[in-house]
């Protein structure tokens, strides 16, 4: 099975659904047999993802219950889990008994920017993925980025034995300039690269709107706001798979809904999004995804996605009432204010973000309460 046969929503295994502190596998298996018997048959893992468990999950839910040319499946070398060339193979030998399969469709060169890049060419790495190549266990080599369009280019020229590129892509990062979206996008293009979309809804983003933003988007028409989200990603040419990090089953239903018969959008629904991108442009939000690549790194358990989300609550939604959720959380974990600056977070961020200092914002609103 290549790219080309899938339809082109692939499932993200990032983001399952818990139950208490545990992955709800009783769930997974059902929102995999849902987007599988719709057929769908993209699925996107890492060694990192869940702490290590993303793909025993896999094993358990799709490898062990589906026969392997039924699905593809794509998962990735993180900087997180070698730190020289010897520590490679090993580490791949683990993720073919993790998910119980003989072979890797994709393998990924994980998070490439300009500083992770260095460190792969100096430890092999793509000589290693292409060595695997030749003995069939991955298909196709590629690689997932967070910088900008020159790196991409920088690193393409380079590489030549890329296949695809994994690209952080959706309606609002297409003009943000941390992103460089429309920029990476025609690298991509320039190079002839097929293209996989992560983060189409921007971490649950523009599924779960602003008031204001909902309202505008809804003079599109009745599709939920991550169905536009998700056909202006995968509209563009050369996008062969669009990831979707499904949380439950009513989000698989939706995502299976709006991509079984793909439709980009319209010349009226694309202005639309146009004016719903204006306007959450203009609300100065914290551009957390949530992919708490920071957060087992923090010396002072502070849950920094989390803190980000309830300020975003509280700035952009106008929440009421983040300060007792706040109070609750760094029962168990760090408050802001107890950063002390260490910086792991902001080496492991793929957005880039200045943590530390976004913390000292978030912290004059909610540790300074009661000098004020
Ligand atoms: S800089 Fe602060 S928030 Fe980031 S890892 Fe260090 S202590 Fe944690
Ligand atoms: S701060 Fe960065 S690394 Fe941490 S969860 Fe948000 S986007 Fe991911």
């Amino acid at each position: 099975m290549e790219l080309n046969e899938c339809k082109k929503l692939g499932f993200g295994c990032m983001r399952f659904p818990k139950l208490g502190e545990e992955i709800d596998i009783e769930q997974v298996k059902r929102m995999f047999d849902i987007f599988m018997e719709a057929g769908f048959t993209y699925f996107d893992t890492a060694h990192v993802y869940h702490s290590g468990k993303s793909e025993l999950v896999v094993r358990e839910c799709l490898t062990e219950r589906y026969p392997r040319e039924k699905f593809m499946l794509t998962t990735k070398l993180s900087t997180w889990n070698f730190q020289k060339e010897e520590d490679i193979i090993p580490l791949f030998n683990e993720q073919l008994r993790d998910t119980g399969v003989e072979y890797f469709d994709y393998y990924l060169m994980h998070a490439q920017d300009r500083e992770e890049y260095e460190k792969y060419k100096k430890c092999r790495a793509y000589e290693i993925a292409s060595e695997l190549k030749k003995q069939g266990k991955i298909k196709h080599i590629g690689i997932s980025f967070h910088d900008s369009a020159e790196v991409l280019r920088k690193i393409l020229t380079e590489q030549p034995t890329i296949e695809a590129v994994q690209i952080q892509f959706n309606y609002v990062d297409y003009l943000n300039p941390e992103v460089d979206g429309k920029g990476v996008y025609q690298v991509c293009r320039e190079f002839g690269k097929d293209i996989i979309i992560m983060e189409p809804v921007k971490g649950g983003y523009l599924a779960n709107l602003p008031d204001e933003a909902k309202e505008t988007l809804a003079v599109a028409g009745e599709g939920s706001p991550a169905s536009y989200a998700v056909r202006y990603a995968a509209g563009f040419e050369g996008v062969k798979m669009v990831l979707s990090g499904m949380s439950d089953i009513a989000q698989v239903e939706d995502n299976v809904a709006t991509m079984k018969d793909f439709q980009p959008l319209s010349e009226e629904e694309q202005a639309v999004i146009e004016k719903t991108r204006d306007l959450l442009i203009g609300m100065n939000r914290i551009e957390c995804t949530a992919c708490r690549y920071c957060t087992d790194g923090c010396p002072m358990n502070i849950s920094i996605p989390d803190i980000f989300a309830l300020y975003n609550s509280k700035t952009c939604y106008k929440n009421w009432g983040t300060e007792g959720e706040y109070d609750k959380l760094t029962e168990k974990g760090g408050k802001a204010c107890e950063c002390i600056e260490c910086g792991q977070c902001e080496s492991a961020c793929p957005q880039h973000l200045p943590v530390i200092e976004l913390l000292k914002k978030v912290s004059e609103k909610y540790d300074n309460r009661d000098k004020k």
